[in-house]
């Protein structure tokens, strides 16, 4: 059993992440009692404790219907600020100080990623490293070698087991459900496999562009921003074998297994594009080669997955905003049962919602009503909020799980690396970028990568 982080530490705690996220994670644990102790802000900006506990009250407010007074006084009064730099010693001393009483402090590094070295260093300077976990943000580097310097600054200062890589898909309980979909039903997994699967289609659309964040993002770009990331997680949940056991090393192993059998992407097979009017945002370089939008096609070197492409698509300014898996079945080997009206024949389906309403759409056939003997498509449909209650943030339980020092929903160096070498051909792409309109599915090209998209429920 571990120990039970005694203390939470934000670095960054006037920044983005921490206003959207964070603040309202913290309050969700106060208010259901997993959270009582000591929680400081760190941060260059000159914030007094007043002024922390007012941006926190804001973004609460901003995230839940209804602010529980309780609860947020509960969590206002384990508030408290640190402002210095992060390249003074003294930092470091004074939260060395703060957390004197503390066993198992947790530090969540949610600055941009040129400050985690300071950080880290800092910390292991007043023995802090020697006792506190250390949870890290995507993107976890730039690139395979990048990933693997962080790696080594990190695991310099902290014991392996108590660093936290959050790819915060694997906090969704959405995505967790892709998990349970396969391996709790006898169902389909015997259908999951190359002589039933036609393809798989993995889009994350986003409705929005840049949010103000452009400057950030032109250094990034939507394979490294997403691709790397939270789609590869989905696409490995879909294509791995079961885990040889039930425990944490089991499920991680697995997935990391799947990992090692994809190929590395092709460019060949990738289109990129940029929305019409990104340059023109301020941050974004003139001439900006950055792309908002990849779509590609990545293969499983495996005898389960021989010849299925999976078909990866990711965009900003895209018809609205949906995260979607599509499994399209093969058509039956014998036609028997033409489609009613003369029309294409159309493949089951299943669809899987991984954002806001997630659930299972199930497309499968059925006889048209009157005297021909034909069939058409209808929807089996289930919205698993409705079906099964409130689901949890996916910060809530990141945070809640790394408090714990459970490892379950969090990246393995081995899997981020794996996901690094297999973007890595499409890294850097030097062929221009295609421009697309916003609220368009992206530029033309990326229509013949697949063949025909599913267009996900908006
Ligand atoms: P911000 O850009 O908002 O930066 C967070 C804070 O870091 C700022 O408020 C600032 O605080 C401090 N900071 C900024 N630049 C520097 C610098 N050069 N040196 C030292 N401190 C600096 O970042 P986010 O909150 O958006 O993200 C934090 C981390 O989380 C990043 O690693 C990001 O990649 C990751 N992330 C963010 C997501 C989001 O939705 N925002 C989503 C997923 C990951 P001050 O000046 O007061 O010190």
């Amino acid at each position: 059993m571990h120990v039970r982080s005694d203390a939470v530490v934000l670095f960054g705690v006037t920044g983005d992440l921490v206003s959207k996220k964070l603040f309202p994670a913290l309050y969700e644990l106060t208010r259901r009692g997993r959270l009582d102790v000591p929680v400081i802000g760190v941060a260059r900006s000159p914030w007094d404790d007043q002024q922390l506990v007012a941006t926190a009250r804001k973004s609460v407010a901003e995230a839940s219907d209804e602010v529980d007074d309780e609860a947020f006084d509960a969590l206002a009064g384990n508030l408290s600020m640190i402002s210095g730099d992060y390249a003074d010693p003294v930092t470091y001393q004074r939260l060395a100080e703060r957390l004197r009483d503390a066993e198992r402090p947790v530090f969540y590094l949610a600055i941009p990623p040129m400050v985690f070295g300071s950080v880290v260093q800092g910390l292991a300077a007043v023995g802090l490293a020697d006792r506190g976990r250390v949870i890290v943000e995507k993107p976890f580097g730039r690139d395979l070698a990048s990933s693997a310097e962080l790696d080594r600054t990190l695991q310099g200062a902290f014991d392996p087991t108590r660093v936290f890589r959050i790819d915060h898909y694997l906090g969704k309980e959405a995505v967790e459900g892709l998990y349970a979909f396969r391996f709790a039903n006898r169902l389909f997994e015997p259908l999951w496999n190359s002589e039933h699967i036609d393809n798989v289609q993995v889009t994350l659309a986003e409705g929005f562009g840049t949010q103000g964040r452009a400057g950030f993002y032109d250094t990034v770009g939507a394979t490294r921003d997403v691709l790397q990331n939270h789609i590869l997680q989905v696409v490995a949940l879909i294509a791995m074998d079961a885990p040889e056991g039930d425990d944490t090393d089991a499920f991680r192993e697995a997935e990391a297994a799947v990992l090692r059998q994809i190929e590395p992407l092709s460019p060949e097979f990738t289109v990129r594009g940029q929305y019409a009017g990104y340059r023109d945002e301020p941050g974004v370089a003139p001439d900006s080669n950055t792309e908002t939008f990849v779509a590609t096609r990545l293969t499983v070197d495996s005898p389960r997955w021989a010849g299925v492409p999976f078909y990866l698509r990711t965009g900003k300014s895209l018809p609205g905003t949906a995260t979607e898996v599509v499994v399209e079945f093969k058509q039956p080997q014998r036609p028997l049962i033409p489609a009613a009206g003369g029309a294409a024949a159309s493949a089951n389906l299943l669809r899987f919602r991984l954002g806001r309403g997630d659930g299972i759409t199930m497309s499968i056939q059925a006889k048209s009503p009157g005297a021909e003997v034909a069939s058409r498509p209808v929807d089996l449909s289930v919205d698993f909020g409705a079906a099964l209650g409130r689901r949890q943030e996916a910060y809530e339980r990141l945070l809640d799980d790394a408090m714990d020092g459970q490892h379950l929903r969090f990246a393995r160096a081995e899997t981020i690396r794996q996901e690094w070498r297999i973007v890595e051909p499409i890294l850097d792409l030097s062929t221009p970028v295609r421009a697309y309109d916003r609220g368009s599915w992206g530029p033309a090209d990326a229509d013949a990568l697949a063949g025909g998209w599913h267009v996900p429920d908006l």
